[in-house]
């Protein structure tokens, strides 16, 4: 019996993956023009990491891991999400002692056990930026920028940016409270889950899915509204920056992200509805994983939402296919020296291919047109004994006759 791939996971085969490797190769220039540079972390870590890190009231780390033990009896999870593993390599590696700020990023797979839908999957896939060692809105200004200044390099437009301060833990001390307080008429009317939540992170009420509970606290109190001095600043200088940038932003108070470790600085981007990635500051993160106190902030896209967007937006990129040359051959003998001329082709760069299936003339040919081939190489017997071949341009149809010898100058002469 044919073995499926797991629910909620994609095969990404040649036709889409050129797309995958457009988006990851402009989010590596864009970082690289950033001064942003990549780090690689292991796709599982303890568990307690994860607990520590992203936060033990989150869905994240209560319902969505895919955690098992090893044959060592430990506990280890396959990661949900970039930043906590980053802080902890952050701090592991002692990248603290070097000059601030580290700008850090990712790309690679994510896992966490969702409903499977559309955009939504269990094996997805992340770029993310994180800069960690220095807390200025500056540097909050220009992860975001970053951001956008990527998403409009993979060629999508009308993006909504929404941007809101989740305030420090002196801030939210102060607004839990006023939460609490509003909340408390209430209280019996949420779900259940939020009823924990009430006692344990009544902030994450405001970011639930159940509608009885978005109607509950649709006039709640705006953390915005609440923050202490430091807070409103840091907000007001991150809009001046963003401002002077000329990023388009719109101030979305209600926004909380569904992690636990942001503070001040939160922002998502939208795309016709569909959350494409978000981010934040977090400025207690690398303490809670056991590191020195250092500030960050960065985001998370998720890829698999960058394409589905290209794709809503009808954007095609511009991504080069098909081959330089096709070897077209007639005759065993002739048959057997494409091999030889095919490596010496691909050494020299060009993209090169020939059929292996002892095809005729006309298969040959076909296969060159289907695979693009700009130039095919057609070599008989009879050439072969001459020492040349004909050398066909796909585009006008034009032919010349070239020597064996001469064949890879000419063709990387009249390809370019
Ligand atoms: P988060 O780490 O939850 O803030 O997610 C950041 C981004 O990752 C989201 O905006 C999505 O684009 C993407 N993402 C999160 N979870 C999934 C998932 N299960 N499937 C696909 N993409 C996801």
């Amino acid at each position: 019996m044919l073995i499926n791939r797991p629910r909620g996971t994609n095969d990404i085969l040649p036709g889409d993956v050129e797309k995958w490797q457009f988006v990851e190769e402009t989010a590596r220039e864009v970082c690289r023009r950033f001064n942003v540079k990549e780090i690689r972390t292991p796709i599982f870590e303890h568990t307690e990491l994860f607990q520590r890190g992203v936060g033990d009231t989150t869905d994240i780390v209560q319902k969505e891991m895919y955690t098992f033990e090893d044959r060592g009896e430990r506990s280890l999870t396959l990661r949900p999400e970039g930043t906590a593993a980053v802080t902890r390599a952050y701090t592991e590696n002692k990248l603290y002692a070097q000059p601030a700020p580290q700008k850090l990023f990712y790309i690679g797979p994510m896992f966490r056990y969702e409903r499977p839908q559309s955009g939504r999957y269990r094996q997805f896939h992340q770029f993310g930026v994180e800069v960690l060692g220095v807390n200025d809105p500056a540097v909050d200004a220009e992860v975001i920028a970053l951001a956008m200044t990527f998403l409009h390099e993979i060629g999508l437009q009308d993006l909504s940016l929404e941007i809101n301060s989740v305030g420090s833990p002196d801030s939210r001390t102060h607004y839990r409270d006023i939460l609490r307080e509003h909340l408390t008429p209430v209280k019996e009317q949420l779900c259940k889950d939020c009823q924990t939540r009430f006692d344990k992170n009544p902030m994450r009420i405001l970011d639930c899915k159940v509608d009885t509970c978005k109607g509950l606290t649709q006039d709640a109190p705006y953390m915005l509204d609440h923050l202490v001095e430091a807070d409103a600043e840091h907000f007001k200088a991150l809009c001046e920056y963003l401002d002077s940038f000329g990023v388009e932003y719109k101030v979305n108070p209600r926004m909380v992200r569904g992690l636990d470790y942001y503070t001040q600085t939160a922002f998502e981007i939208i795309e016709s509805g569909s959350t494409i990635g978000g981010g934040g500051r977090y400025n207690g993160l690398v303490e809670q994983v056991g590191g020195p106190e250092s500030p960050g902030i960065g985001f998370a896209f998720g890829v698999e939402r960058c394409l589905i967007a290209l794709n809503t937006q009808q954007v095609t990129p511009d991504i080069p296919t098909g081959l330089d040359v096709f070897l077209v051959s007639l005759g065993e003998a002739a048959q057997k020296a494409t091999s030889a001329l095919l490596q010496e082709f691909r050494i020299s760069g060009l993209v090169a291919d020939k059929d292996y299936l002892g095809k005729s003339m006309k298969a040959q040919m076909k296969a060159a047109d289907r695979q693009q081939a700009r130039r095919v190489v057609i070599l008989g017997d009879d050439e072969l004994a001459q020492g040349v071949a004909n050398v066909k341009d796909m585009a006008t149809g034009e032919q010349s006759t070239v020597g064996i010898d001469e064949l890879t100058s000419h063709l990387l002469s009249t390809l370019e």
